[in-house]
């Protein structure tokens, strides 16, 4: 299959984006994609939180401007959502309400990237903890984001702890963790959520499909809504390793991604 979709990509709006958004967008229409969702970081965990002040934070002004022409440029040709991940801490839940008052999306994608405090991009977190207390940490700060008290459609890369974990065995195992993972899966359900299954692993081979259990498993506690996202930071990386995160989802038990419009979910088949 010719993956049409990507729901998770950044541009130069996020601190560690690289490719203008213009760029991001054209490459996106010259490979035939009838969706992109451009979610750059927003990252007000780094304003209410101490200890981030060197985190650039996202120009909304500008960004809406800038997103508002190349949806109407490119309207015939692709579906261009405006989107945003924002970066969870509860401590910031009060900032994004105001961002959701102020800047109108199409999706939001909630992600846990610090955890008691830490960025878990950094090897400090783990060099001070278990893997067992690194992780549950990392699983409880998930499982209070699905609480959130601002809009958002999606759950994003659960399982991102293991990224850049320094353990020997890095992989986040359902079965270490069944009751809080349940939780989550559970939490997201209830709450119409939707779980991202995010391809960029970095070659850790630590994503959601590599090891396929605690997709299972939220398919069988009747979770529907998956969206698909390489978490692109270069236009070179759209819809990277889609066809084995797909095969994944498929052997699942899901039949569907989803994409979002004004946060309204659609079905887009897996199979053909
Ligand atoms: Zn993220
Ligand atoms: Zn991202």
């Amino acid at each position: 299959m010719e993956y049409k979709f990507d729901t998770h990509t950044h541009s130069n709006y996020s601190h560690d984006g690289v490719p203008p958004l213009g760029a991001m967008v054209k490459e996106a229409v010259s490979r035939g994609l009838k969706y992109l969702a451009v979610t750059d970081h927003c990252d007000k965990d780094c304003v209410a939180l101490p200890g981030f002040d060197w985190v650039r934070q996202i120009d909304l002004t500008s960004r809406k401007r800038e997103m508002t022409a190349l949806k109407a440029e490119y309207a015939d040709r692709i579906y261009l959502a405006d989107a945003l991940e924002y970066g969870y801490a509860p401590e910031a839940n009060a900032l994004y309400l105001d961002v959701q008052e102020s800047y109108p999306t199409d999706y939001v994608i909630n992600s846990v990237h610090i955890v008691e405090g830490i960025d878990v991009y950094f090897r400090e977190y783990f060099d001070a903890r278990t893997k067992k207390q690194a992780y549950t940490a990392y699983l409880e700060a998930v499982r209070a984001s699905v609480d959130a008290p601002y809009l958002y459609d999606s759950i994003g890369h659960l399982g991102y702890i293991a990224r850049c974990a320094t353990y020997p065995d890095k992989r986040l195992i359902y079965g270490d963790f069944a009751d809080l993972i349940d939780d989550i899966l559970k939490a997201v359900i209830q709450k119409g959520k939707a779980l991202e299954v995010n391809t960029a692993s970095k070659g850790t081979k630590c994503d959601l499909f590599h090891d396929t259990t605690i997709l299972k498993r939220y398919r069988q506690l009747g979770g529907e809504l998956v969206t698909l996202g390489s978490d692109a930071h270069d236009p070179s990386r759209l819809c990277a390793d889609f066809e084995e995160a797909s095969a994944a989802l498929l052997q699942s038990g899901f039949s569907y991604a989803f994409v979002y419009k004004e946060h309204k979910p659609h079905a887009v088949a897996l199979d053909k």
